[in-house]
């Protein structure tokens, strides 16, 4: 017979890595620059689980500097999907706290299509990427604990990338939604090409708002933002309208990029807007180039 003990509460905190440095300009001119990425760490009396642990040296050092502060056991780190700049420092990680590293095995098999675009995209547009080798593993129905407490991964699908999922820890009343909903920061849209449209993000927002959370931890965010679970649920919702009128009115990428800056001059991560209007309209203009190498394209 085993008995599961629930001892004491959670407590969750959140730290948001500010981006890694990047050449280039911005249509508008100005500078380009990746979007804030935000880790958290769920904690108990004595043991703790870190979520999307960033991508470069510099972040792991500084995410795990935040981390070693709060003086708890790592015992796992979460990624919710595989996009790299969620998890290429996963394995400093990993190796700095002796810590498992989990995901679903949709997501492990997107965190090795992110290896193997390393050298086309990320290694060309960041520095410091540490190596990469895919340590993550699945566990059992897709259910872990920390303390007793479920952890719960929640299948999402697509949202900006493939096979996307957020980790419901019910005992806080809390979604770590990654890439599924955003927090005053632009989304991005560049993949949605892949679907054909908003579609299946549209039906993963669904399953976040089923979950019913009080608070979400979307993987970008503003740091100066709460983490209401509704308001980031209808925004997110809302800058997906906003974008499918735009993409019907707005003529090209650029009429498309400053029409949103106008709507949302507050959001960060401008950067990410111009990389999928690039693509969107990339594909539009160009229909019979390959999809996934005009994505691709639209960062560099
Ligand atoms: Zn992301």
């Amino acid at each position: 017979m085993s008995t599961t003990r629930t001892t004491g509460t959670l407590t969750y905190d959140v730290f948001v890595n500010d981006p890694p440095p990047q050449d280039g300009v911005l249509p508008n001119g100005e500078p380009k620059r990746f979007s804030p990425m935000a880790s958290t760490l769920i904690s108990g009396a004595e043991d703790a689980v870190l979520t999307d642990p960033g991508m470069t040296t510099d972040q792991a050092r500084a995410l795990g500097d935040w981390v070693a502060g709060k003086g708890r056991n790592v015992t796992d780190i979460f990624v919710t999907h595989g996009h790299g700049d969620h998890w290429f420092a996963a394995g400093l990680l990993a190796e700095r706290f002796g810590a498992r590293v989990v995901a679903s095995a949709g997501t492990i098999a997107q965190m090795r299509g992110s290896v193997a675009t390393r050298p086309l995209l990320w290694d060309k547009v960041y520095t410091g990427i540490p190596p990469t080798e895919v340590t993550a593993v699945t566990v059992p129905d897709n259910r872990f604990t920390l303390e007793g407490h479920e952890l719960v991964i929640v299948e999402v699908g697509h949202t900006d990338s493939a096979d996307t999922t957020v980790l419901h820890v019910p005992d806080l009343d809390l979604v770590v939604a990654g890439d599924s909903i955003y927090n005053g920061v632009h989304m991005y849209l560049g993949q949605t090409v892949a679907v054909g449209g908003f579609g299946p993000w549209r039906e993963a927002i669904d399953i976040v708002a089923a979950l019913r959370p009080r608070h979400i931890v979307a993987g970008h965010q503003n740091k100066a933002l709460d983490d209401d679970a509704e308001r980031t649920i209808a925004e997110t919702r809302a800058y997906l309208d906003d974008a499918e009128e735009l993409l019907r009115t707005a003529p090209t990428a650029i009429d498309f990029f400053e029409a949103k800056i106008a709507r949302y001059p507050e959001h960060l991560g401008r950067t990410v807007l111009w990389a999928g209007a690039a693509a969107i309209y990339g594909v539009r203009e160009h229909p019979d180039d390959d999809v996934a190498r005009t994505v691709l394209s639209a960062w560099l």
